[in-house]
């Protein structure tokens, strides 16, 4: 599956490809079997178990979508950053595409239909943050590697498991789509969605991160580790604040 060079590969995409372009490739002829093969991976091209059991490990990035294939965090930078995406002039385009090489250094270069309000810097930020975790290779291709196994090989026993776990990563997919979807402050958005990428500068996070703060402990209890979780749902400061939205939105009757 990982090889590029692949016999089975090369048989594959004469009989039912017009161009080998991976996942964009377009289909010239169906049979039945070809057919029942693609609905078992799951219909659509971004929907598909098939297409979120894998991720690409970037080379030159000459086969890798930007925006809408998986390859630089567990989700696809489409679904993850919704917002700049319907800004981006970069959608549809490959990684390679997305930036261009000074000598040996790989520079990105983002274009956007207009410039970006103070909210959308901060999610442009986060975006070039993440991008500064990863970086093409000239000479590498791109590969894809299946995500049910540490070595990136795909095996049935784990395709199995990934399928037997599908509804809940759709659960959790539901949950973004919502966020972004609810009529709220732009800033209380972005901020409910760090809470749930755990992206919030807690005193857990600092220290994970290596920056040093003299506690790991709760800035408002002091007496358990300040998580995200903690901070939000668990501590008794937050629990107070949370019973007092419920009251004041009539939840609770007392
Ligand atoms: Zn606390």
């Amino acid at each position: 599956m990982s090889g590029e060079g692949g016999k089975w590969k090369e048989i594959l995409v004469s009989k039912y490809y017009t161009e080998v372009d991976a996942r964009q490739a377009r289909i010239k002829y169906q049979s039945w079997w070809w057919r029942d093969l693609v609905k078992i991976c799951g219909d659509g091209v971004e929907e598909g178990w098939f297409q979120k059991a894998t991720v690409w490990k970037v080379g030159n990035g000459s086969t890798v979508r930007f925006w809408e294939d998986v390859w630089i965090q567990s989700t696809c930078l489409k679904t993850l950053h919704p917002r700049l995406y319907s800004l981006s002039c970069d959608q549809g385009k490959l990684v390679g595409e997305v930036g261009s090489w000074e000598e040996d250094i790989w520079r990105w270069c983002l274009n956007w239909r207009r410039d970006r309000y103070g909210w959308e810097s901060s999610l442009e930020s986060d975006l070039l943050t993440i991008l500064s975790t990863g970086s093409l290779s000239k000479e590498a291709q791109d590969h894809l590697l299946w995500r049910g196994d540490p070595k990136g090989m795909f095996l049935v026993k784990s395709a199995y498991s990934i399928l037997t776990n599908h509804q809940q990563v759709s659960i959790k997919e539901g949950v973004f789509c919502s966020l972004w979807q609810a009529k709220a402050m732009p800033r209380v958005l972005v901020t409910a969605w760090r809470v749930l990428l755990d992206r919030i500068p807690t005193r857990a996070n600092l220290i994970r991160r290596g920056v040093l703060v003299n506690s790991p402990l709760c800035a408002l209890c002091n007496t358990l580790e300040e998580s995200s979780q903690h901070l939000f749902l668990e501590c008794v400061f937050a629990q107070r604040v949370w019973s007092m939205c419920y009251r004041w939105i009539g939840i609770l009757g007392a």
